[in-house]
């Protein structure tokens, strides 16, 4: 941003300083004496120039780059090639002074060059001469790129460009000085990774190609979650599990974190990020961050500090991270120390604060990102945290997400919010920012070059007008295809885009493909504008990024088509031939794009596996009373599927979107057998029915591959609304196993707004728990276990059904109970039970019993 107070104070000085500096000037002719002030310089004129780019001596790597850019582009522009030469060649003419030199100090002492540090610059003329210069590291060079901004240079993409032609170049009078808004700027898309397209728009993260030619990058190392990094488990946990965090009363290693109490954890760490100093100098930040999980530690200490924070887990944390710091800044007190608050450290501690060279990134992983934070009900609790951070440093960076991380190419409208927020951000303290899109091999998330585009400019400048950047880019990018584009740039926003004008959908990073801001009628339009922009487009380039954009489009219609239905005896898609052949020809479309990722983290080929193991009919086995209809899948899991209410018509439990990715093996009412309360996956296990034996009840077989056998039953209540399930496990093989078991279902459909979970305690004091609180994120969860436990039966109102649910057990059999809950675009509570866990040996069982369906007061 332009620096007013300097402009302000000193422009009249240094122009005076300058005429008078100008005299000693070694160069020969001192045109800054012999030309009106304010007048403008003509660099060239009918492709000649009198002018000669002069560096010092001693510039630096990316000076001298910034020379041959600045170079390269007039040529470009003008067709003249001005000479390159160093102040020592005393280069007379009329020179354009790139960087600190000794010409630049004759002619201007006063350039505050403390203040402009590695990245700043000031653009001045003075008389005839043209002054760019800044930081050593970078600045100089963003000051090229940034002057040649002024004369209408773009570098939309790394293939595309705009350099207008302009035999003539004249500039008119300069004399500002520019700062980046934020220290670290990172659009973090596989798009912005290009070495001299990061360069050109003057970014610095630490995925892109920039080298010491372009004044190398923001470093981290490593760059995040390193609490495994830090204390390997392999090395540490057989000898010192109590380096590792207590959780549900075990230490544990996996999934889990560090016990942040222990001096000896304290130790070895100090001792890691000092071995990571020496040996990645080039880094100038540290990570020291949790793992990508919860499981924090329990342990006495450790809870004692979170109680002394307000109960903040980011009270224990802070406290770690300071004092490692504290001793690694003794011996490199230039190095910074990065530290996550994420997920459950996300609030911020009561008392502790980041010490000068902690560096706190906030990551608002939960909000809505449809809106301006600050204009969404749904982010006010993140708006909370960003204030009471930002009170406690002045160091504040963000980590903000830019894309769908379920789906890559689904339409991600967020660009009214990142104009708001990237300000926002700045007017809350914050100096660095962290964009995190789709940095898969190959790119290609959703408008990944555009986004990266303007991202890269409001880092740079949150004033810029976003809306002009955007027509700038569209028009430079789809040509002729540019007016439809915008027409669906703006239908797209518009979904959003709070009412009135807009329509007022939400959206978060994991939102689904059946989100409401998807509907039909926004499809339908958007095939219609994607057809005029291909019609439009001039050449095979802009037909084939029109294309490229109208996957997503393709994508929301071809998962919306993966929906299945009961029919007869049957679950299968309704169309399952032509979704086949769409799914290949989609496939087929998003390799021609290079594109290696639809999800993060999950190669194309793990998609295709997972279409053609599970996008088939599967058998349906159907039971009914005069209240209920249920029908089971034993193939998928030996799940319910569907209880439907006769009286309703509607299903009681939730329909998973069919954009999930394991779907249809999802959701439902199922039951499953795991090693403990905190494991990963269930144990596996395959599902059959067996012969019906007699209306009313299944029964099902699951074969486990360790060695457990399991029986279930699924049958209705004689009378009323109720569905019973009942399962025995056995271990069947030769050795004893850990076993817990679980039964679940997921149950709500339109609305969690008003959602009441009700439960009688065993001391028989009732509890209405509303799930969804104004000012909260709308999501959560819970376990519900000793005291807490529901006594036999809980209850779930106002989850979007007519009717409140119920799920009643033995309470003998069940040794806690929890819910999950988001009210996001899915709107799905899920009711779990565990049994008691038990170490069964061969020929030991266990059961656990439940009831499910309307609740019926009494
Ligand atoms: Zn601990
Ligand atoms: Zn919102």
């Amino acid at each position: 941003m332009a620096d007013l107070d300097y402009n302000d104070k000193s422009r009249r000085q240094f122009l005076k300083s300058a005429v008078l500096s100008g005299v000693g000037l070694a160069a020969g002719r001192i045109d800054a004496l012999s030309a009106p002030a304010n007048a403008p310089l003509t660099l060239v004129e009918k492709g000649k120039s009198t002018y000669t780019i002069c560096l010092s001596e001693a510039a630096s790597p990316s000076e001298k780059h910034a020379a041959e850019e600045l170079q390269r582009f007039l040529e470009e522009m003008s067709g003249a090639r001005l000479p390159i030469a160093s102040d020592a060649e005393k280069p007379a003419g009329d020179l354009i002074l790139l960087g600190k030199s000794v010409l630049v100090e004759q002619l201007d002492p006063r350039i505050p060059y403390s203040r402009l540090g590695a990245e700043g610059f000031v653009l001045k003329t003075s008389g005839k001469q043209l002054l760019i210069v800044g930081g050593a590291q970078r600045g100089t060079l963003y000051g090229v790129y940034t002057f040649l901004d002024k004369l209408g240079c773009r570098w939309f993409t790394p293939e595309v460009s705009v350099i207008p032609k302009k035999p003539t170049l004249t500039v008119a009078p300069l004399d500002e000085m520019q700062k980046p808004a934020f220290e670290y700027r990172e659009p973090f898309f596989r798009e912005a990774s290009d070495r001299d397209w990061a360069a050109r728009n003057r970014v610095n993260g630490a995925s892109m190609a920039l080298d010491e030619s372009t004044g190398g990058k923001f470093v981290y190392y490593p760059f995040v979650h390193s609490a495994y990094l830090i204390l390997p488990p392999e090395k540490y946990f057989k000898d010192h599990p109590e380096y590792y965090a207590l959780v549900d009363g075990k230490r544990r290693s996996e999934r889990a974190q560090l016990c942040l109490t222990n001096p000896n954890v304290l130790r070895l760490t100090i001792q890691t990020v000092l071995g990571w100093m020496e040996q990645h100098p080039e880094a100038s930040i540290y990570s020291v961050s949790q793992n990508d999980c919860e499981g924090w530690c329990e342990c006495e200490n450790c809870l004692r500090v979170e109680q002394e924070e307000g109960g903040a887990h980011s009270g224990p944390f802070l406290r770690f991270v300071n004092a490692v710091a504290a001793e690694v800044g003794k011996k490199h007190p230039d190095k910074l120390i990065d530290t996550l608050a994420y997920w459950y450290t996300e609030p911020p501690p009561l008392h502790a604060r980041p010490l000068p060279n902690v560096r706190i990134r906030l990551c608002p992983i939960g909000v809505c990102e449809a809106h301006p934070y600050e204009n969404c009900k749904d982010d006010a609790y993140f708006m909370n945290h960003l204030r009471a951070w930002s009170k406690i440093t002045n160091q504040l960076y963000i980590w903000h997400y830019v894309t769908n991380f379920s789906h890559y190419l689904l339409p991600f409208p967020d660009f009214d919010e990142l104009a708001a927020d990237i300000p926002m951000y700045r007017k809350n303290g914050v100096v660095g920012i962290f964009l995190e899109g789709d940095f898969a091999e190959g790119g290609g998330g959703e408008n990944a070059e555009l986004r990266s585009y303007v991202m890269a400019r409001l880092l740079w400048n949150p004033s810029v007008d976003v809306n002009k950047t955007v027509n700038e880019f569209l028009a430079a990018y789809y040509g002729k295809a540019a007016p439809p584009m915008r027409s669906y740039f703006d239908l797209l926003e518009r979904q959003v885009r709070l009412a009135p004008p807009g329509k007022g959908q939400s959206m978060w990073i994991y939102s689904s493909p059946g989100s409401s801001y998807l509907s039909e009628e926004f499809l339908a339009q958007s095939e219609k504008l994607f057809q005029e922009a291909e019609m439009a487009a001039a050449d095979q380039a802009t037909k084939a990024r029109v294309a490229k954009a109208r996957l997503s489009i393709t994508y929301v219609k071809l998962m919306h088509s993966k929906a299945f239905e009961v029919r007869a005896e049957s679950y299968a898609p309704a169309d399952l031939g032509r979704l086949q052949e769409n799914f290949r020809s989609f496939m087929s479309d998003v390799r021609s794009f290079a594109i290696t990722q639809l999800h993060e983290g999950v190669p194309l080929t793990v998609d295709e596996e997972n279409f053609s193991r599970l996008m088939k009919p599967y058998r349906v086995a159907t039971i009914e009373n005069a209240e209920l209809r249920v029908h089971v899948a034993a193939e998928l899991s030996g799940r319910v599927i569907r209880i439907i209410s006769k009286k309703s018509g509607k299903d009681l439990l939730h329909h998973s979107d069919p954009g999930e990715r394991l779907y249809p093996d999802v959701g439902g009412l199922s039951v499953a057998a795991y090693s403990d309360y905190l494991a990963a996956r269930p144990y596996d296990v395959k599902w059959e029915l067996e012969p019906p034996s007699g209306r009313g009840a299944l029964h099902l077989r699951g074969s486990f591959s360790n060695g457990l056998k399991a029986k279930r039953v699924i049958r209705l209540a004689k009378q009323g609304p109720i569905v019973t399930t009942e399962i025995t496990l056995e271990n069947g093989g030769d050795s004893a196993l850990d076993v817990v078991l679980q039964s679940r279902w997921v149950v709500g459909s339109k609305s969690l707004e008003g959602a009441v979970l009700s439960l009688r305690q065993p001391n028989g004091k009732n509890v209405e728990q509303k799930l969804i609180e104004p000012g909260q994120e709308p999501r959560g969860s819970q376990v519900y276990d000793g005291a807490a436990q529901p006594d036999g039966e809980w209850v779930l109102s106002g989850a979007g059904t007519d009717e409140a649910l119920v799920n009643r057990f033995p309470k003998e059999q069940v040794s806690r109970c929890f819910a999950q809950w988001q009210g996001k675009t899915e709107n799905a509570v899920t009711m779990g039970l565990w049994s008691a866990k038990r170490t069964l040996a061969p020929g030991e069982t266990l059961k656990l019993e439940a009831d499910y369906g309307v609740h019926t007061p009494k």
